[in-house]
């Protein structure tokens, strides 16, 4: 048996079943949010009691408070191995965080067809204001012909940026973001990654990979929800007119009365882009979460999900009409994601039956990733399971023995379906 690697909380919460019983709830559900850590849960518990506004007061609370808000940056910063120039935007999540990149981009930007709706929406809303055009590019069936494809792209008409997926949150399949940040920066274009599926499983280095920007969301990293991080180059952001208009984003403003209009100078930096006060919370929140990563460590981290992952993938493909989802023929990494259909199930009935009968979290739909599923085949959605430091074999090996029961009854109900025809 292989042991949860880490304390999250809720974990041993029990579960109704259709049948009466009660069981413990086993969450394979961490790819939408994965649950607090227990040592993060306590951060957030010590931040609750003592806090300030931020940047504001020369009280010792709201100067201790800032310190702690700025250092938060570098906690990140350091995280990631993002540049020591590099700024360190709190957002409140991955979207955006990429909505953020979207206003600051000036020229066109790529993507594959294969993003989150956060890496492809924020860039086509834009395509509809400016002058700027969106290329979405058909991944290919090998991660080799995609990256062939998308140098063929780039070359054909320059682009200001590549916006990718460091990892699928429909398969798990892991990009090799060095590969392709050397593609877009061959073209002049610089990239930007999308690591919310990436970052509470594998380190990132931002430096060594030549990523541009990076962005990811607390609540997939073992944080609450309500915050995230956009890390990277502080050029475009100086330049672009704040995200968010107010005080906080503002070094100086005075009222023309000839004109009857406001003069503003803005800061540069973060909190340019950071008017009104912000989530300290969960900013403290995403670098305690950064902090518990480190110490447990990527390599631990890296041996429990592998160790899971090929459980979870042996075990489903020992199960009649499981078929899981891949984009990607030559891809030899995944995060702890397993997507997949099961013939003659509807994704919700499968979802409901799991959670019903056998009191198991997994997510059912399209992920919000519509053009994925539609290329993969299954317009009509799939089933996900994912996992993290909170789980052990167990609970995958519960998602396994539901899933066999359930393809067992149906061959069941074939033969007695059958042979009730036949006589
Ligand atoms: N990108 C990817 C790859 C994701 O999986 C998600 C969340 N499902 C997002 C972006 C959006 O993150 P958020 O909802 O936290 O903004």
């Amino acid at each position: 048996p292989i042991a949860p690697l880490a304390e999250v909380v809720g974990a041993g919460e029990k579960v109704p079943l259709s049948s009466g019983d009660v069981v413990r709830y086993a969450n394979l559900d961490y790819a939408a949010s994965a649950p607090a850590l227990a040592d993060v849960a306590r951060a957030v518990q010590c931040s609750l009691g003592q806090y300030a506004s931020v940047h504001r007061g020369a009280g010792h609370l709201s100067q201790v408070t800032t310190a702690r808000y700025e250092a938060a940056r570098e906690t990140v910063r350091e995280f990631v191995r993002g540049r020591v120039d590099d700024a360190v935007v709190f957002t409140r999540g991955t979207t955006d965080a990429i909505n953020l990149a979207a206003h600051i981009t000036r020229g066109d930007v790529v993507v594959l067809d294969i993003e989150h709706h956060a890496n492809l929406l924020p860039w086509s809303a834009r395509e509809r204001t400016g002058s700027s055009r969106l290329r979405v590019v058909r991944a290919a069936t090998t991660i080799e012909d995609t990256l062939a494809a998308l140098d063929t792209e780039l070359a054909s008409s320059p682009a200001a940026l590549l916006a990718v997926t460091a990892a699928s949150n429909v398969t798990g399949e892991v990009l090799p973001v060095g590969r392709l940040a050397a593609v877009a920066h061959r073209h002049g274009a610089r990239i930007l990654v999308d690591a919310a599926q990436l970052v509470a499983h594998r380190p990132v280095s931002m430096v060594t990979h030549g990523v541009d920007y990076l962005v990811f969301s607390g609540h997939k990293l073992y944080a609450p929800f309500g915050a995230g991080v956009l890390v990277g180059r502080s050029d475009w952001l100086d330049a672009a007119e704040p995200y968010l208009a107010g005080g906080g984003a503002s070094a100086s403003v005075a009222v023309d009365d000839a004109t009857q209009s406001a003069d503003v100078t803005w800061h540069r930096g973060a909190a340019r882009h950071e008017a009104g006060s912000p989530n300290v919370l969960g900013a403290l929140s995403i670098a305690a979460a950064c902090e518990s990563l480190t110490a447990l460590g990527f390599d631990a981290i890296g041996l429990h999900e592998t160790a899971l992952l090929a459980r979870l993938d042996r075990g489903l493909d020992s199960v009649d009409g499981v078929e899981p989802l891949r984009v990607f023929d030559d891809s030899t990494e995944r995060v702890g994601i397993a997507g997949f259909v099961v013939a003659g199930r509807a994704p919700r009935e499968l979802a409901e039956f799991l959670s019903d009968r056998a009191g198991i979290g997994v997510r059912d739909g399209k992920f919000c990733a519509h053009p994925l599923l539609r290329r993969l085949g299954f317009p009509n959605g799939a089933v996900r399971a994912s996992f993290g430091l909170g789980t052990g074999s167990d609970d995958i090996d519960r998602l396994v023995d539901a899933l066999r029961q359930l393809a067992l009854r149906d061959a069941r109900s074939f033969v007695a379906g059958s042979s009730g025809a036949g006589g």
